[in-house]
Parts: structure tokens; sequence; C-alpha cells
């Protein structure tokens, strides 16, 4: 029997406001021989997504808060290096949700757990275009959104791992796609290289005239990230008939109370007539994932579908990584490097 060590990142303190990196902790503790069942990953990529903020709470959300002194939740790709499973083999690639950590113990029914072909692409989009953002792009704006040819699109936090995503689909489906981004460089990028039609800097100090402007016909989609001004910006200029995918609200998640937090539905709810207007997981369609990998696959080799990465190095640069996430340093889908395969 052998026990190897393992270096994880657990949850010391519930953060007030925005996290600090002294709310988490570098632990090592041991880890045995995969039983029968089971078999041993190790962690190659860990990613950082905004929802691991709300987890951090002790509040009742769609998935239970992060225990004190327990593993930070987060989704993987790992590399089989022993397995007791007939269906997986030693060097066999997988994506799941193994957590903060650099080894862990798979078993068949785990969270979110697959094969990831490495053929189809880079074994970190996984987790990233090809995994739960680019599934919540793909699922919100064409279920939920339902973009229609000669439409015009808006999508908040439109430099980030979902929103880059939504405009290139808006594109694809014909629509006019209008990006909302912090600072000028993100704006340069989600125009010049992701071939949006437009894109505000909402951090610039004029965001409902610069929005007006870029929205001649007014809003028949708004996909909504984060919330707060950009939202507010959004309401007068969207169309009767007009569909607002609530997919997050970045902008309240660092709130220190819940009643300092005004979310879409209280905004889009107090209006004369509300757009249709829905929350939605993209677990909801999660017996069509592969067929959306597909669909992705093919964008992006025919160069429809762009995709930017943000890598930290090393999981003790994980909490540093997730505050800037949070704070907007990323650009596309913010992962951090955890291992090389052996
Ligand atoms: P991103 O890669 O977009 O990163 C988060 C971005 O949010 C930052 O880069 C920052 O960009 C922006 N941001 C941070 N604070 C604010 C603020 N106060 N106002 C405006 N923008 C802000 O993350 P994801 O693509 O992973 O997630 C995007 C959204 O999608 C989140 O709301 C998330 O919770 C949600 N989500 C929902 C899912 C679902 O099933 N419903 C699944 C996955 C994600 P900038 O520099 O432009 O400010």
């Amino acid at each position: 029997m052998t026990e190897r060590q393992n270096r994880q990142i657990v949850l010391r303190r519930r953060p007030v406001g925005e996290p600090r990196e002294n709310d988490f902790e570098l632990i090592t503790t041991t880890i045995a021989d995969p039983g029968e069942g089971e078999m041993l990953l190790k962690t190659l990529w860990l990613s950082l997504d905004p929802y691991m903020r709300g987890r951090m709470n002790d509040a009742k959300s769609y998935a239970p808060p992060v225990k004190l002194g327990g593993l930070m939740v987060g989704g993987t790709v790992s590399q089989v290096l022993a397995s007791r499973i007939p269906e997986y083999q030693a060097g066999d690639i997988v994506s799941g949700n193994h957590g903060w950590q650099e080894l862990a113990i798979g078993r068949p029914g785990d969270d979110r757990l697959a094969k990831v072909d490495p053929r189809l692409a880079p074994i970190s989009t996984a987790i990233g275009v090809l995994g739960m953002p680019g599934f919540t792009a793909y699922f919100g704006l064409l279920r939920v959104g339902q973009p229609k040819v000669g439409e015009t699109v808006v999508v908040s936090a439109a430099a980030g791992a979902v929103g880059s995503a939504v405009g290139q689909i808006a594109k694809i489906e014909g629509c006019r796609a209008v990006g909302v981004a912090g600072g000028r460089a993100k704006c340069q990028h989600v125009v010049e290289e992701l071939g949006f039609d437009a894109c505000i800097d909402y951090k610039a100090g004029s965001l409902e005239a610069d929005l007006r402007a870029a929205c001649p016909n007014g809003i028949d989609v708004y996909f909504e990230n984060v919330g707060g001004p950009v939202l507010d910006a959004v309401v007068p200029l969207l169309n009767p008939g007009s569909r607002v995918p609530i997919c997050g609200f970045i902008s309240a998640y660092n709130a220190r109370s819940r009643s300092e937090v005004r979310s879409p539905f209280d905004v889009l709810g107090a209006m004369e007539s509300p757009p249709f207007h829905r929350f939605f997981l993209v677990g909801e369609w999660i017996e069509e994932y592969p067929a959306a990998i597909a669909t992705l696959v093919g964008w992006i080799r025919e160069g429809k579908l762009v995709y930017r990465e943000s890598v930290a190095e090393g999981l003790e640069n994980a909490p540093r990584a997730f505050i800037g996430l949070l704070r907007g340093e990323n650009l596309g889908k913010q992962l951090v490097k955890i291992a090389d395969p052996d």
C-alpha cells in the first residue's frame, strides 16, 4: 500500500465582501491507493469560476456551501494514474469536479465525470469552451435567448469565458453582437479578435450613451452575466418581445449582505412590461452536452469560435487567481495549471 502526499486548498474562513488570500489554506494530506471501483487521479488543470464565491458563504443556494476546513469545489481535468474501474485505464484523461487539490480518488458516479478526447482540442478546453462555460453560452443563448437573424444581442462580461462565446455564437446565428466589458484593452480584444460588432467599456463613464449608440435598433436579447449598472443601462433599450437569459450577476457576488443586492429579477420585474426573463442552470441540458461539443468543435475548426485562456501556475496560486477573476483580471477562461501529465 502506497501513501502519497496530496496538497489541497481548503476554506479557512468565510469572506465578508471580497475574498482575501488568507480565507484559504494550503494543507498537505495523504491519499491511499484506489480501492475496488476507484481510480487515482492526478489533477492537470483546475477551473476557477465565479460561482465558487457563493459556495464560500454560509447561505442556501442551488448547491450546498463549502464547509469550513473543507476542500474548495472546482472543475478539473485529470490524468488517471491507476484504475480499478474496468472502463478507465491509466493514462486516460478525464474531466470532473474533483476540487482544488493535486490528487483525487475518482469513482464512476462522480459529479460531471467524463472522458476527455485529447484529439478534439487541447485538454484544458474540457473545462472551458468545450466544457461548462461553453455549454452555458451555447444553451443559455440558443435555448433561453432564442436569437433570430438580424436581431441585436448584448452580452455583459463579454471578454470572459461565457460572454466571449455568447457573442461569437450570436454572430454565427446572424445577429449583431454587442459586448460590455471592463477596460479598453478588453473591448479591443472583443471586437478585433472575437469579431463582435461593438464593445462598450462600462468603466469609461458614458455607459448609457455608448450602449445606445451601439444598439441603434434597440436590444432583442440581453445575456445577463453581471447585473448592477450594466443592467440599468440595458433596460431602456430592450425592445418589445425581447428575451433576457439570466446567467449570473457577478456585481453582487461580493455583497456584504443580501439587503444590499438588487437582483436582475427585482430590476426587470419592476418594469412596466418586463421582457421574457428567466434564470437558467447549465445542467438543465446535461443530456445534450455531447452534441454541443460536436457543434462547438466544428465552429472552432472553422475559425468561427475563438477562445482565450488565462493561466495561473501551481495550486498555491489558485486563491490569488480566483480573487483576480472576481476583479476582472482574466481574459477568457481562468485556469490553474496544476501539473503536466506523466
Ligand atoms: P468570466 O470569465 O466572465 O469572469 C468574470 C468577469 O466578470 C470578470 O472578468 C469581470 O470582467 C466581470 N466582472 C467582475 N465584477 C464585475 C462587476 N462588478 N460588473 C461588471 N462585470 C464584472 O466568468 P464566467 O464566464 O465563468 O462567468 C460569467 C457569468 O456567468 C457569471 O455571472 C457566472 O456566475 C455565470 N455562470 C452561470 C452559469 C449558469 O449555469 N447559470 C454557469 C457558468 C457561469 P470585466 O473586466 O469585464 O469587468
